[in-house]
């Protein structure tokens, strides 16, 4: 986790305050997060919310005779053993892995990972294994990949990473950072060119999100 203000007071009311109170804080709270989708409601305390900065918690606490607001950004942990910063592949001869970049006829939904063969590979937050996952059903090589949930912090999270050797069983639990399997070798799938890569598809309440905001 990385607080995108360290114990940032957004305002103090006291301990002892009503609902009425925390609501003020809170509609506080948005102006400093001002962006599209900031807005937020009393009571919504441990929900992520969409801002500018990317997709932030809001935890309440109490120190002494006040309440503070700190916000609480939420960012994978690292991908792969051979890429620490969870470098996004740019343009090679077969495409680019940002979000959204143009596939014969249609998008890219989702953001290729740089990864070394024979790399191991990480769970990006606290997670449940569910199942593999195939990304063409073809029976290659290639065709493999793991399919999570998010736990704690990361409810509502799921994510889809290809051309990865699932190593672990399922329903398993696995901490942010854990391992879940290793790097196949899927550049030499196709042709030459292609960065070698994990494939990351993001899903937030069941709908694919841009997980660009979560490299962090
Ligand atoms: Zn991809």
């Amino acid at each position: 986790m990385k607080w995108v203000h360290d114990d940032h007071i957004i305002g103090t009311v006291p301990a002892t305050s009503s609902l009425a109170s925390m609501s003020w804080l809170l509609s506080h709270c948005c102006k400093y997060l001002a962006g599209p989708g900031g807005d937020v409601a009393a009571g919504t305390e441990g929900v992520a919310v969409e801002s500018a900065q990317g997709t932030v918690i809001i935890r309440q606490f109490q120190i002494g005779s006040s309440y503070r607001l700190r916000l609480e950004k939420l960012c994978f942990a690292q991908i792969c053993s051979s890429n620490p910063s969870n470098s996004i592949r740019g343009w090679d001869r077969r495409g680019s892995g940002a979000w959204k970049a143009p596939r014969e006829g249609s998008r890219h939904y989702g953001i290729d990972i740089i990864c070394d063969a024979g790399s191991s590979v990480y769970s990006p937050f606290p997670a449940q294994v569910i199942r593999i996952s195939k990304p063409y059903g073809n029976g290659k090589p290639h065709d493999t990949g793991i399919y999570i949930k998010g736990t704690g912090a990361w409810i509502g999270y799921r994510v889809k990473m290809f051309y990865v050797s699932k190593e672990i069983r399922d329903g398993a639990s696995v901490s942010a950072g854990g391992r879940i399997g290793s790097m196949i070798n899927m550049a030499a799938q196709f042709s030459p060119g292609m960065t070698n890569h994990i494939h990351v598809t993001l899903y937030k309440n069941g709908q694919e999100v841009n997980p660009t905001p979560y490299k962090c």
